[in-house]
């Protein structure tokens, strides 16, 4: 039987095993709620780099904050666009200004990749929270030629990516790297997604466009929405208590306040910037200078925050997303085939008629959107 790198189940797949692995003898499977790095054995020479570079495998250093605070992108169009206040696209800005690249995620062909943009016009399309796993593997070797050729690197994506890119980076160039991690809740598989959209008759790898999240309220759509308009669809209803997730993510290291990128970056929940709140406020970590000076020089509206408030209101600030005790029974029906909107409904049901109950007053003009 095949090995894996870390213990079973508990991959990240932030790819830096297949990154550093010069036999390509690792690849990342996916069974829809655990991700694992499988090692061919024909091809593995027992080197042990992928162990060494697995995130789970080794201590991973965290850095207490130095600065924090809370803010959004100064131009309102920025802001509209972005999740919470733009400031991913707001210090991507910056630091192509400043002759550097931007590495995040988009969304193309159904797949949730990593580019490298030294476009400023471009950049909008990494604008965007993707609820779902994204796949970094491959874009560690094309992160490491632009250091190799001096070009300074700003990595954005989810804690376990920025880390293991961090990681697979040889240290002589890591002065040039940037990481930016986003305050993450836990994140469901691709494949997950994919069986949730073809149950409502749309096939992933033919969507032009996918919105998990506007200021409007939280919704999947391809232009029309899944379901009805301030109404919660059970994808997120799935998501946002937790139940969706790969089985790593309940036991999440990055889950802290001391984190190991440069920058951190979420929403500042329970801000006391109440006229702003529906904008768009972001909150901001910094653990570096480096992290500082980049924040403080891009084109943000900064403000104060409390930062015993902001962790009190972001519970990924101090602990993983708990695994719910039916996760397995839940996992088991999917797996099986169930149907996602009558099975996240069996095992949600208070949240789901509550949903439901809203849509009808929706319908009787008793409630505004
Ligand atoms: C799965 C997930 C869970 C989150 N959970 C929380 C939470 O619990 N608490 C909290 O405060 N904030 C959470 N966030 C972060 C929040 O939604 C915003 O992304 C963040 O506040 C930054 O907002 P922004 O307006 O600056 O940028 P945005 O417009 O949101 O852009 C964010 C950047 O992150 C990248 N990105 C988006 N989705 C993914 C993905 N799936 N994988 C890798 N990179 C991605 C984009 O490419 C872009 O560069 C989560 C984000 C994600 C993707």
């Amino acid at each position: 039987m095949n090995k894996t790198v870390c213990e079973e189940n508990m991959c990240t797949g932030c790819g830096a095993c297949v990154a550093v692995c010069n036999k390509k003898a690792i690849t990342i499977s996916d069974d829809m709620f655990h991700l694992n790095a499988v090692i061919n054995n024909d091809l593995c020479i027992n080197c042990g780099i992928c162990q060494k570079v697995c995130l789970q495998q080794n201590n991973v250093e965290q850095n207490k904050p130095i600065k924090w605070y809370q803010g959004w992108c100064s131009i309102e169009k920025v802001r509209r666009f972005s999740a919470s206040g733009g400031i991913a696209w707001a210090i991507g800005k910056k630091f192509i200004e400043d002759g550097g690249v931007v590495c995040s995620c988009s969304f193309s062909d159904g797949a949730f990749k990593f580019e490298i943009c030294d476009n400023i016009e471009e950049l909008q399309k990494f604008s965007g929270s993707k609820y779902v796993k994204s796949n970094p593997v491959g874009i560690h070797r094309e992160i490491n030629k632009k250091l190799k050729a001096g070009v300074p690197v700003l990595f954005v994506g989810l804690p376990c990516q920025a880390e293991g890119v961090r990681r697979s980076i040889p240290e002589k160039y890591r002065d040039k790297l940037m990481t930016v991690d986003l305050i993450c809740h836990g994140t469901p598989s691709r494949l997950f997604l994919k069986k949730y959209l073809s149950e409502h008759e749309i096939i992933l790898e033919k969507l032009k466009h996918l919105s998990f999240r506007s200021k409007n309220g939280f919704a999947l759509n391809e232009g029309k929405m899944i379901g009805h308009p301030g109404v919660m669809d059970r994808y997120s209803i799935a998501f946002l208590n937790s139940l969706s997730y790969t089985e790593n993510c309940y036991k999440c290291k990055f889950a802290c306040k001391c984190r190991s990128s440069d920058i951190t970056i979420g929403d500042s929940w329970g801000t006391d910037l109440v006229c702003e709140a529906g904008k768009g406020v972001s909150l901001i970590l910094c653990q570096s200078e480096k992290g500082c000076n980049l924040i403080e020089n891009s084109q943000i509206e900064l403000h104060d925050v409390d930062l015993k408030r902001a962790i009190t209101n972001n519970p990924q600030l101090s602990r993983a997303s708990l695994q719910p005790k039916n996760w397995d029974a839940f996992v088991k029906e999917i797996n099986d085939g169930k149907n996602i909107d009558k099975t996240v409904f069996k095992y949600l049901k208070y949240r789901c008629l509550k949903q439901i109950v809203k849509k009808q007053l929706l319908r009787l003009h008793l409630l505004r959107k």
